[in-house]
């Protein structure tokens, strides 16, 4: 067990956290980044990041995420393995628990801890992610131009990721377990307005079907106990995100969803000193890059903050 100090504690591996570090490192606040469950984030999930700027070809989503760790640490920063169970933002220095008994002191801590998209928990859902099975339409949909997808869900989300396949590829199926959308208005009427959206009411999905290749299909069952299959190259799920911030909602607002709350442009939270940035903070946009450029903000916050001392 040991216990550390620093100016700066980045809390989450993914792109908002490692930015924070680049630019911590760079402001000499000496950052410390605790990596979390799944080091790199949650693009480590997927393939090939076609949509991050500078890369014409496309990257590797691994690949990216270690480059960033690297320059992070070229840079400065010491990066912790561990995941915070615990933290006292009662006062600063805040403190940190981290599981293996370690404790960090910290003068600002920038919470970058993400969120993770919620699955329906089937095993053929589990066995085709990454091969068809996704749950962002802005990173794979390029990948099924002309080709026929469903989307799960009736929120916005659902109709947002809906609307924007339907762009790409020749058919899009929604699948609603209800008879009717959570979705706003306006999204509902962006559906509609897409001539090649068709909503499957009262369903919910029995089972994605595939083989060696990949998804091939979907066997859905309706309210009425219909059993029937659709033809699909691939299965989005858009049925919500669960942001990564329990260990502090003691003490940092959250709205309904659990995504931490911060004060207009900036990444400030309730509590002076305490940054978030990335997915945790964000229900609306979630991609790789505006989740960097929300981690250089909290860095910058972060070194403002400690010079006003
Ligand atoms: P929501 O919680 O609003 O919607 C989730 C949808 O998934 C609901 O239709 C829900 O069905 C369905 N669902 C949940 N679990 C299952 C399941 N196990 N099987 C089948 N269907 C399921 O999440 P969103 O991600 O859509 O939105 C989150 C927040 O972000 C909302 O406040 C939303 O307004 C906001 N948002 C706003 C956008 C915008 O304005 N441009 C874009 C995206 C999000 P049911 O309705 O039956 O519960």
């Amino acid at each position: 067990m040991s216990k550390k100090e620093t100016k700066c504690l980045i809390v989450g591996s993914g792109p908002a956290g490692y930015t924070a570090a680049i630019y911590a490192s760079r402001s000499a606040l000496s950052p410390i980044l605790v990596e979390g469950l799944q080091p790199g984030g949650q693009l480590t999930t997927t393939t090939v990041i076609e949509n991050f700027p500078g890369f014409p070809n496309g990257i590797d989503a691994n690949e990216l995420m270690s480059s960033m760790r690297q320059q992070a640490e070229n840079l400065g920063t010491r990066i912790c393995s561990g995941v915070v169970t615990k933290a006292d933002l009662s006062k600063r220095p805040f403190t940190v628990f981290l599981d293996g008994g370690d404790e960090i002191e910290a003068e600002t801590v920038i919470v970058a801890t993400g969120a993770t998209a919620k699955y329906l928990g089937l095993p053929s859902e589990t066995r085709f992610r990454g091969m068809g099975v996704s749950a962002c339409a802005t990173c794979d949909g390029f990948f099924y131009r002309g080709k026929d997808v469903a989307v799960v869900g009736g929120g916005d989300t659902a109709c947002e990721e809906a609307s924007y396949l339907a762009s790409l590829c020749r058919k899009v199926y929604m699948i609603v377990r209800r008879n009717e959308l959570r979705a706003s208005k306006a999204m509902q009427e962006r559906v509609k307005a897409a001539g090649n959206i068709e909503i499957l009411w009262e369903c919910n999905t029995q089972e994605v079907l595939g083989d060696d290749m990949g998804v091939t299909g979907v066997r859905l069952v309706r309210r009425d106990g219909e059993v029937f299959d659709k033809k699909i190259d691939g299965f989005f799920l858009a049925i919500g995100h669960h942001p990564a911030s329990d260990v502090f909602s003691e003490w940092l607002e959250t709205d309904e969803n659990g995504y931490i709350v911060t004060d207009g442009r900036s990444s400030k939270t309730n509590v002076e000193g305490v940054f978030a940035a990335g997915d945790v903070q964000d229900p609306q946009y979630r991609q790789a890059v505006a989740a960097a450029g929300s981690g250089c903000r909290a860095a910058l916050d972060a070194e403002r903050f400690l010079l006003s001392k």
